[in-house]
Parts: structure tokens; C-alpha cells; sequence
């Protein structure tokens, strides 16, 4: 391109200087055309030769390209924006908070990712990553209709947009479900969120209670009468009445193959007294390896986001019984439960069934309600309540608690504070705890808990 034939020829010829403050400009015209008939001082307003900008401080002239004085006046605006040194600092400054900002899908992306390399069972992650999925697909399409009905300034595309009120109408939007699948549901957006406010895509408010986390301030699942179903754990009494019924488990079965049952009874027993005394998913109690239980009695539950093993005393009895599980028909020596053959989740169904069989089989029948006397089944997810609901009595920290469920303490606050009326007590070692302002350190979480179990 020739100089002299639009800005950017001039531009690509001549250095332009650092300005320390805005540059003065005028638009000018440089040479009029032979024919003009307006290059008198009073008609220059009527002339339509081609415009320049002239930057006094450079010494510069710069082609508009533009013949009127309007268009080549809005050029040296714009010239003068560009090469601005404030101006320049403000884009800056919005191009890096826009590059803070986070689009939802890429937010779920990432946090989808993140708790994937977390995971310390991949082939158990497929089944959650599949729920954060149609989590995500689900938000996406909430949002993307939401965007529909709003104009351009309320529309939602960054998850710093997203707030609890918008979260409660996408929640109502939630298909029928279940109170357990509904507040896992929740917690699972409340994870994400926390995903977002850890990444600082969603500022930390330390001055709100949800600390910036949207979900946190979503409204709590209800049945449709209003009454929140709870997390609900098995009475002392009633793990006992449980346990005493897998004793009875093989009488029961009046199946021709005895084989198949054999033992079941005492497996049940153990498999019982595991998921009780570790706080131990279905899943992962019944795929248990034997490298997990030590000959100290400790037991790996599971392993923290960064790689370090989570260890749990086990009373030497309940250890003993585990480890000396008479073998099934199946057995695996890797394994106490499983076969080591099929998905983790296929083994775990088939212990659902046993334990739907279990309920049946306690006496005094289990009666389990909710506050409005509706009645409930039992869950083999009860033991795990069970489990944390007895060392949070046992005034365990909340921390602890968290750590060796492998939950955030925020999750076991909202779950099983309310079983739990010595909260008080809790709350007053939870206060003290902030004055000796120590780290966690999970030797306290063994003493404590081998305290609260012998
Ligand atoms: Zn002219």
C-alpha cells in the first residue's frame, strides 16, 4: 500500500511514539483538490477532500481515509483512544478481568477435569463424571432458556453471574426425584461452585455466609409437605437389632442353591460392622483389597486430593472379623467381598439386594420416619451416617469427621449437625480450636477416634 492511501499505510511507515498523556490531534486537510471550491476559511466546512489528522506532539500526519469532517473527527477520536495512555491502562486492566471471567461450560470443564485427577478410583469417577455431566448439560440449557427471556445485560454466560436465586429456579425445574438424589444433585453444584470460587472465577466473600458460592444459598431440598427428609443414621439400638438379623440372613434364603448363600450370614456380618466402623461407601466397602487393611489394625479409606493416604483405626475385633471373612462363592484372595471380576458398581448392586433382603429381617422391625410420620426405608448409606453422626457425639471434630469421609466439613455441618444435639459442645471446641489456630494433623484424628470407639 502507498503512503498517503489510508491510516494503516501511513501506520505501517511510521513509528508512533509512547504518549505520556492523551495526544493532541486536529483533523486538517493537507492538500485540497485542484477543483475545490471551498478552501476559503469561512466554506471549509462545505469542502470534501480527503482528511488528515495531524498529531502536534510527533509531528505527525496521519491519513483519515474519510472526506467528511464528521467521520474523520469520530477517526481522531478514536486515534486519540488508542494512543491514550490512561485509556490504554483501563483495556488493560478490563482484558484481564475479562480473561478472570469463566464461561459456565468451560467452568464444568475444568472442574470436571480437576476431580477427575483427584479421584483415586478411576473406574468408580466414570459413573460420577457422568452425573457432572448432565449436571452441567442440564445448567446449560436452564441458563441458555434463561438468556432467551432477559435482555442482553441480565443474561447469564460466566459462572461469576450465576446467583442462589437463579439456582433455586433451575432446582424447581428439577424433574421429580428422590431426596437423596436431589441433595446429591445440590452438593454436587455446591462443589462445583466451590471449584469456581477456589479458581477465583467467582470472587470469596469472606464477609458473606456462603463465602461467595452461589449454591451454598440455594434452598434446601424439601418433600412437597416441606419437611426436610433427613440424613438420617441408625440408632445404636438399631445397629445392633441389623446386625443380629444377618445371622439370620441364610435361614431366610429359600433358594434350591444353597451354595450360592453360603456364608452370606457371616459375610454380611462383617461387611455391616465395616461399613459402621469406617464410614465406608457400599461401593467401596464390598471392593475392598486386602492391601488396605494393615496388620496394625489401620485401614486406608481413601486417599486426600493430594495423594496421601487417609488412615482409620479399627477396633482389633472389627479388623479380625474383616479380615478373617470366610470366602464366598466366588472368592478372590486380593479381595475380602468381591470377586475382582466385573464393575465395582454391578458388586455393590448385588449387595443392595442383600441388604434390602437385611432390613426385612430385623426385629424389632426398623421404623424409620421423617418429621411428618411418612415412613422411610433404610439405606445401607444409614451405617455411613452412622458412623459420622457417633464421632460427631463423640465430639470428633468436624474437620476429622470431613477428613476421613473424604467430604468438605461444610457437607457434614449441613448432613449430620442436626443429628447431633451435643452441637453446642461441637461448636464451642470449634471456637477453640480457631484461638490455637493449629493445622489438622490426622495423628489427633486417630486418638480421638480410637477414644471415641474402645
Ligand atoms: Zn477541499
Amino acid at each position: 500500500m502507498l503512503p498517503g492511501r489510508g491510516a494503516e499505510g501511513i501506520h505501517s511507515m511510521v513509528t508512533i511514539p509512547q504518549f505520556v498523556s492523551r495526544p493532541e490531534v486536529e483533523v486538517v486537510v493537507y492538500r485540497h483538490k485542484p477543483a475545490c471550491k471551498f478552501t476559503a476559511p469561512d466554506k471549509l466546512g462545505r469542502c470534501s477532500c480527503r482528511k488528515h489528522l495531524y498529531v502536534r506532539e510527533a509531528r505527525l500526519r496521519i491519513a483519515t481515509g474519510k472526506r467528511s469532517w464528521e467521520a474523520a473527527r469520530e477517526f481522531a477520536t478514536r486515534w486519540q483512544d488508542a494512543h491514550d495512555p490512561e485509556k490504554t491502562k483501563q483495556r488493560e486492566q478490563a482484558a484481564k478481568q475479562e480473561a478472570t471471567y469463566k464461561l459456565v461450560e468451560d467452568a464444568f470443564d475444568d472442574f470436571i477435569a480437576a476431580k477427575k485427577a483427584a479421584s483415586d478410583n478411576p473406574e468408580g469417577f466414570a459413573a460420577t463424571e457422568s452425573k457432572f455431566c448432565t449436571l452441567k448439560k442440564q445448567l446449560l440449557i436452564f441458563l441458555a432458556k434463561h438468556n432467551l427471556t432477559v435482555a442482553e445485560p441480565e443474561r447469564v454466560y460466566y459462572v461469576h453471574r450465576i446467583t442462589s436465586s437463579l439456582l433455586d429456579r433451575w432446582m424447581a425445574t428439577w424433574k421429580a426425584k428422590t431426596y437423596w438424589s436431589k441433595t446429591k444433585r445440590r452438593d454436587n453444584c455446591v462443589a462445583f461452585f466451590e471449584h469456581c470460587v477456589d479458581k477465583r472465577w467467582i470472587a470469596y466473600d469472606a464477609t458473606s455466609k456462603d463465602k461467595g458460592n452461589p449454591a451454598r444459598g440455594m434452598m434446601r431440598i424439601r418433600t412437597a409437605k416441606g419437611s426436610t427428609i433427613p440424613t438420617l443414621p441408625f440408632t445404636p439400638k438399631q445397629f445392633h437389632a441389623v446386625l443380629a438379623a444377618t445371622l439370620r440372613y441364610e435361614e431366610s434364603v429359600t433358594t434350591v442353591n444353597k451354595r450360592e448363600v453360603q456364608n452370606k450370614g457371616l459375610r454380611l456380618h462383617a461387611l455391616v460392622n465395616l461399613m459402621r466402623w469406617s464410614g465406608l461407601s457400599i461401593t467401596d466397602a464390598v471392593t475392598l483389597g486386602r492391601d488396605r487393611l494393615g496388620a496394625d489394625n489401620r485401614l486406608e479409606l481413601h486417599r486426600t486430593k493430594t495423594g496421601n493416604p487417609v488412615y482409620l483405626l479399627l477396633r482389633s475385633e472389627i479388623a479380625e472379623e474383616v479380615r478373617n471373612i470366610p470366602p464366598g462363592p466366588d472368592a478372590n484372595p486380593d479381595y475380602f467381598f468381591w470377586s475382582g471380576k466385573g464393575k465395582k458398581n454391578k458388586a455393590a448392586s448385588t449387595w443392595q439386594k442383600t441388604f434390602r433382603k437385611l432390613w426385612t429381617l430385623v426385629t424389632p422391625p426398623l421404623v424409620l420416619k421423617d418429621r411428618d410420620g411418612r415412613k422411610l426405608a433404610p439405606k445401607s448409606h444409614m451405617l455411613r451416617n452412622s458412623f459420622a453422626v457417633e464421632l460427631l457425639k463423640k465430639k470428633v471434630s468436624l474437620d476429622h469427621v470431613a477428613v476421613l469421609l473424604g467430604d468438605n466439613p461444610e457437607t457434614i455441618r449441613e448432613h449430620y449437625f442436626k443429628w447431633v444435639p451435643e452441637l453446642q459442645a461441637i461448636l464451642d471446641d470449634e471456637v477453640k480450636k480457631t484461638w490455637q489456630a493449629e493445622p489438622i494433623i490426622l495423628e489427633d484424628a486417630d486418638h480421638a477416634i480410637s477414644a471415641a470407639v474402645n
